[in-house]
């Protein structure tokens, strides 16, 4: 039986891949589970799986976690220490699944583990990306791309030499305000924003499709992941979400990976990699959907296109400058503190403010380091909004 651990189980990927394993249960042990303040949830599949630990993230909700589990034998346990000590567990294959840099730490202890770590917490490349791929390789683990876009590369890279590649097209549905006039978007509300045309996900990770601040972490997260030169890495608006990604190679060919909106293929694909098996997703059926269409990625709608740019030629911790702004900016949208415009205005003067500080930036890429930068970001980013 394979041992498998889920961080962020409760949410829109911990879900899918819960499914995904319950449909061959005898072939896997579920270790730990864990989630944020839907304890129901939690303890609902910790009892269903026969979990050995769940986990919250909130402290104050460890009394009601350990009541909704009495008498199931499943270990309760809280807090962000309590996480890392799930981590620690041995598992063969970890999903990473939290959303926000709250799931960096988690996944580099998994990877200390040497486990296989399924890994859809894009933010964990963004803020880290040489920090998660120098802890597999020093300790034996693996990253598997659980970001649909970064699935598809990965596909289109097997068996294929990486200095034959040309091109990397990473494909944008461009998100609830895609049609929308320009003028508009100032009175966007956060209920508008996180309605997607295709995806069924979390509320930030839609919220960021509208933005397309999800698009400038990918971007990012493709330079980090693959190692490629961001000068060959492109967006294109793609409202059909059918090519998840296309991978160009110097002689001209270019490879796309198709599929229906669903991540279950990617999780699979992650859970019996480098097997492929059956997995229970749709079949796209091309007849019926007759043509696929493509537009630019307009840097004037999307800025946080334009500063994924800045931040890919920076390098260094302004990844984790960056992803941290955009998670208080959005906080601040969701309160309605500022406008949607005013998200990218504020991930931009903090990029400005922590790279005019000298040290910050080009401090080496150590977990407390980027934690660090992390919290300066957050802290930069509530002195604009309050201002
Ligand atoms: P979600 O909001 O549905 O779920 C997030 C999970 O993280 C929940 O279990 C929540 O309890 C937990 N969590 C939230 N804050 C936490 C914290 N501070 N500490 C510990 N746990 C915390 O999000 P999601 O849509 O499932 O996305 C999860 C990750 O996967 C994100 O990084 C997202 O960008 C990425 N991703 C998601 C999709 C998708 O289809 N949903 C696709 C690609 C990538
Ligand atoms: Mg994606």
């Amino acid at each position: 039986m394979r041992r498998i651990t889920i961080f962020g189980a409760t949410g829109s990927i911990g879900q899918n891949t819960l499914d995904l394993i319950d449909r061959d249960r005898d072939a896997y042990q579920v270790v730990a589970l864990t989630g944020g303040q839907n304890i129901d949830q939690l303890a609902k599949d910790a009892r269903h799986f026969n979990a050995e630990l769940a986990v919250t993230a909130d402290p104050n909700r460890l009394a009601e976690l350990r009541e909704a589990l009495s008498g199931s034998g499943v270990d309760a346990a809280a807090g962000p220490d309590a996480l890392i000590e799930a981590a620690a567990r041995p598992a063969d294959w970890v999903m990473s699944s939290i959303v926000g840099s709250a799931g960096l730490a988690p996944g580099l202890r998994a990877l200390e583990n040497g486990a296989a770590l399924a890994l859809a917490n894009k933010e964990s490349m963004v803020c880290a990306g040489a920090l998660m791929l120098r802890t597999a390789k020093t300790h034996g683990g693996t990253i598997l791309p659980v970001d649909s876009e970064h699935s598809a590369v990965f596909q289109a890279l097997i068996g294929e030499d990486l200095d034959a590649v040309e091109r990397v097209v990473i494909t944008a549905s461009g998100g609830a305000f895609r049609d929308w006039p320009l003028e508009d978007l100032a009175k966007a509300t956060p209920e508008q924003a996180a309605t997607h045309p295709n995806w069924d996900m979390g509320q930030r990770i839609t919220i960021d499709s509208a933005s397309m601040f999800n698009k400038a972490l990918e971007l990012i997260e493709t330079k980090e992941f693959f190692q490629i030169d961001p000068a060959k890495i492109e967006a294109v608006v793609h409202p059909e979400s059918m090519i998840h990604a296309l991978v160009g190679f110097r002689d001209g060919a270019l490879m796309a990976h198709v599929g229906p909106p669903d991540m279950r293929h990617a999780i699979g694909f992650a859970l019996h990699y480098p097997d492929r098996k059956t997995l229970p997703v749709e079949r796209l059926d091309l007849v019926a959907l007759g043509q696929l269409t493509f537009r630019p990625a307009d840097e004037v709608r999307w800025p946080a296109l334009r500063l994924a740019r800045d931040v890919m030629a920076a390098g260094g911790l302004s990844g984790a400058v960056f992803n941290a702004a955009k998670e208080r900016a959005l906080d601040g949208f969701l309160d309605r503190r500022i406008g949607f415009q005013q998200i990218a205005e504020v991930v931009e003067e903090v990029l400005s403010r922590v790279s005019a500080q000298p040290g910050h930036i080009d401090a080496p890429i150590t977990l407390d380091n980027v934690m660090h930068a992390d919290h300066l970001a957050r802290v930069r980013a509530d002195e604009i909004m309050n201002k």
